[in-house]
């Protein structure tokens, strides 16, 4: 395939009379590090929830691999490859680190995928298996998420985004309340993600954004800013204005 793998164009949404995104286009790149950046309030979690599905827009398209899913809910926009990361930790907490992997890759079983007993789903297991290598989290496989380290759960969240071989991966501020170590640990995981997929990132820590991004937009009030390579956002005079405050 050719072309964005994510596109978005003029996608809107007001709640009341307030424009939380407005006309906003935007592309991702395929394997590439797309991130989206504004203050607070500028609408960058509402974009991510136009594109999954979990809202839908009053106005605009949206493509993904250049079909459009505009309005599309949030199991169709996961089907054609989609995975969404929230602000909010989306582990079981009650469950062991194995089988919240094995439940993600459960989705590349070819039959009753939601069926299978979980012990002859063997794409499932392998899948799982590769995932806990891959994030350093085998030794931790019986442990219960829940009682995981901060940072640990962090990597959990990414490899259960991964189990299920997304094409686009949306994370949601994913260092988050994280100390500097596990910061530096997750910005190394996500340039090593965007290997196999194409990341689309809303981050706050500008340094990592300017370290880790192939593509930057800024968000302003709902409204696209700008966009471009990190370096030459970051001496935008209007971004500078909005968003640096100076
Ligand atoms: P960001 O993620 O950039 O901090 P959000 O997308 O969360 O911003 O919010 C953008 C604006 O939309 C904010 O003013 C917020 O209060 C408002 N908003 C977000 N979600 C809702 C909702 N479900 N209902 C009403 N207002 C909302
Ligand atoms: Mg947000």
């Amino acid at each position: 395939m050719t072309g964005p793998v994510l596109e978005t164009r003029e996608l809107g949404i007001a709640f009341g009379g307030l424009k939380a995104v407005d006309k906003v286009s935007v592309s991702a790149e395929r394997n590439r590090i797309t991130t989206v950046i504004g203050p607070n309030g500028a609408g960058k979690s509402t974009l991510f929830n136009l594109i999954s599905g979990a809202l839908k827009p009053k106005s605009g398209q949206l493509l993904i691999d250049g079909v459009d899913m505009t309005g599309a809910s949030p199991s169709r926009t996961k089907a054609a490859g989609l995975s969404r990361s929230f602000q909010i930790t989306n582990l079981f907490f009650e469950l062991t680190v194995a089988e919240n992997l094995r439940m993600a890759a459960q989705v590349l079983e070819p039959k009753a995928r939601a069926f299978l007993p979980l012990a002859r789903s063997t794409r499932a297991l392998a899948k799982t298996d590769e995932m806990l290598e891959r994030f350093q989290l085998g030794h931790k496989r019986d442990e219960l998420a829940g009682n995981l380290s901060h940072g640990d759960q962090r990597r959990l969240e990414i490899a259960v985004c991964l189990a299920s071989e997304p094409k686009i991966l949306l994370l949601d501020e994913p260092t988050q309340g994280m100390s500097h170590a596990d910061t530096a640990d997750t910005a190394k995981l996500v340039r090593e993600l965007s290997r196999d997929v194409s990341v689309l990132l809303i981050e706050h820590d500008i340094g990592l954004v300017m370290d880790l991004s192939d593509h930057v937009v800024v968000m302003h009030q709902g409204r696209k800013l700008a966009e471009g390579p990190p370096a030459m956002v970051r001496a935008d005079p209007a971004v500078q204005a909005a968003y640096f405050g100076h």
